[in-house]
């Protein structure tokens, strides 16, 4: 690892420059194997196990520079294409996912599909080399700054629900495309609902097979209970990757210089919290009531016991063994996590906690009245809170995994694993 870091260490003296645009900057970063460096060195990777990506990170932010392009290509199409696709697929699309050049959005909920997800509806009906898509997707996040989808579609209503599913890299650039940004109660709207009329997408852009989307998705959503248990949602740096958020053409330097300002949000501090609560703590005096201090080392310990699963994985992977259920252990812990950032942020900052900022120019007035900067992130981090629980599947759902797949207890009774689709009961 010294090596590795090392070999960083030169890469950035010689190429940081913080007036390089972003799209720069992701540009060498990317295509040297700093962006994904837990993937493949076959596919613009190291071959580094998390952790070890996660020191490259540090390094790479302790450097002042400005981390790997975030969001969903990175964390979870980028690895399920690396997975699933064909060499030539994983041309076409790797490259612009670690250089940040395009974005990408999960297009799996619907309204009558989020636990239950192979229930969903969305079809697609083959027309030549193309295939027609009619459908609604829902909580689809970033999906309005994103240049192409994971799309999953029904393509086979005669197989059981399972089987008859495709999984796309669907191009949301297109029209047939209609996206309503749905807000949420911390101000932003990070999530949309996704109208699809006849929109188009071709038979090279399956990934995995045809009627295999199922296999595929799970490949996705385990890597994003992965990605999450670990504490982040690929938020490594605040520039947002994609041609259509404008972040690309912006100067690097500028981005490092909001996180030293204290800019952020609730997802760069969900690995953080622990470590600014007790700042705030120290600075106001709850440091010293018995009962937050209780609370901050339940924290902590959380925190660790995380970092011990991770090592554990490390070595019974490099063992050639696995753990089973570890991801969705990983993600009931962040949960956890998550609820206990809340609940000890706003115990900290008292009455403080009741105001929120809604937007940017809020924040800054609310900064200047309190004179704490980080006061926003608590707030945000409390109304934000609810949302790890529910997605990468809910903390209900993750136990039942656990307890099927991993402690062999009998799965849910009925006839929906063989009964075709297209026979089953729908609602409404
Ligand atoms: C912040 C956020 C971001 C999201 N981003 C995306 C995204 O980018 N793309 C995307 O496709 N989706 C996204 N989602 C959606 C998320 O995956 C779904 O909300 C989630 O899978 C739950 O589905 P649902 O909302 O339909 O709830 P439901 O499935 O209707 O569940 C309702 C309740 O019933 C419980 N329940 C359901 N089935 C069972 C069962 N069998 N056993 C026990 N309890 C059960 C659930 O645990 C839950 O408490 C996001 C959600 C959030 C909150």
């Amino acid at each position: 690892m010294a090596d590795v870091i090392a070999d960083l260490q030169k890469f950035l003296d010689s190429e940081w420059n913080p007036d390089l645009t972003v799209g720069e900057w992701w540009e060498k970063l990317g295509t040297e194997g700093w962006s994904a460096p837990a993937w493949p060195s076959a596919w613009y990777g190291r071959d580094l196990s998390r952790e070890e990506a996660g020191r490259v990170a540090q390094t790479i932010q302790q450097h002042g520079a400005l981390g790997a392009p975030g969001g969903l290509g990175l964390l979870l199409a980028g690895p399920t294409i690396a997975t699933h696709g064909s060499d030539e697929q994983k041309g076409r699309y790797l490259r612009d996912i670690v250089t940040g050049q395009k974005a990408w959005c999960q297009l799996f909920s619907e309204p009558g599909a989020g636990s239950d997800l192979a229930g969903l509806g969305c079809k697609a009906v083959k027309d030549g080399d193309e295939w027609i898509v009619n459908g609604q997707k829902v909580w689809t996040s970033g999906g309005q700054i994103a240049d192409l989808g994971m799309l999953i579609a029904r393509t086979d209503p005669d197989q059981p629900k399972h089987q008859g599913i495709t999984w796309f890299a669907f191009d949301m650039k297109q029209p047939g495309v209609e996206i309503r940004p749905l807000k949420e109660m911390t101000g932003r709207a990070m999530f949309n609902e996704v109208f699809l009329s006849d929109a188009r997408v071709s038979d090279s852009e399956i990934i995995g097979g045809l009627n295999n989307g199922w296999a595929v998705a799970n490949t996705t959503l385990m890597f994003e209970r992965a990605g999450l248990g670990s504490g982040g949602h690929g938020a490594a740096g605040l520039a947002t990757p994609g041609s259509l958020y404008g972040d690309l053409d912006r100067r690097a330097g500028e981005f490092v210089k909001q996180r030293t300002d204290g800019g952020g949000d609730a997802v760069n501090m969900l690995g953080g919290g622990y470590t600014l609560i007790s700042e705030l703590a120290k600075a106001n005096g709850k440091i010293h009531d018995p009962s937050t201090r209780q609370a901050l080392m339940k924290l902590h310990t959380l925190n660790e016991l995380g970092r011990f699963n991770n090592l554990r994985l490390k070595a019974a992977k490099a063992a050639g063994r696995d753990i089973p259920g570890l991801p969705n252990i990983s993600k009931l812990s962040m949960s956890e996590i998550v609820r206990q950032t809340r609940d000890i942020g706003l115990s900290v900052v008292g009455p403080y906690g009741t105001l929120h900022a809604y937007d940017r120019d809020e924040r800054s007035a609310l900064d200047a009245a309190t004179g704490n900067p980080f006061l926003g992130m608590i707030t945000e981090v409390a109304l934000f809170a609810q949302g790890p629980p529910i997605y990468g599947g809910t903390d209900q759902v993750q136990r039942n995994i656990i307890g099927e797949r991993v402690l062999g207890l009998p799965k849910e009774p009925g006839a929906a694993k063989t009964t075709p689709y297209k026979d089953l009961p729908k609602n409404g």
